[in-house]
């Protein structure tokens, strides 16, 4: 499941950051997860929900920030809304597309306690 290693991966990072800030625990994390990068949302919260208990981040509140999919369309030659990967440009229904955007897979923010 590739959301449980994502979940464990937000987890290793937020230890990181308490390892190299200090705190000892986090009320929120904010992360930032692009529309393309293929993450079911439900499944994150509930794998990060297993992770998370006996550590640093037990209690932490998942607050998922979605990052809109945008591509470059090399016909248009503009930035254009993408919805899903492979999906033709909505201005001209071309494929020269390269994403630019909703890609994203990071701990944006931390709150910490
Ligand atoms: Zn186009």
């Amino acid at each position: 499941m590739h959301e449980m290693s994502l979940a464990e991966s937000v987890l290793g990072a937020i230890e990181e950051a308490a390892r190299a800030q200090g705190f000892g625990g986090v009320k929120t994390v904010r992360l930032e997860i692009g529309r393309l990068a293929a993450v079911e949302l439900d499944a994150l919260r509930f794998a990060f929900d297993v992770v998370k208990r006996g550590g640093v981040a037990d209690g932490a509140r998942l607050d998922i920030v979605e990052v809109p999919g945008a591509a470059w369309c090399m016909r248009c030659c503009e930035v254009v809304p993408l919805s899903a990967r492979g999906d033709a440009c909505p201005r001209c229904g071309g494929f020269q597309m390269q994403v630019s955007a909703g890609e994203e897979l990071r701990v944006k923010e931390l709150e910490v306690v």
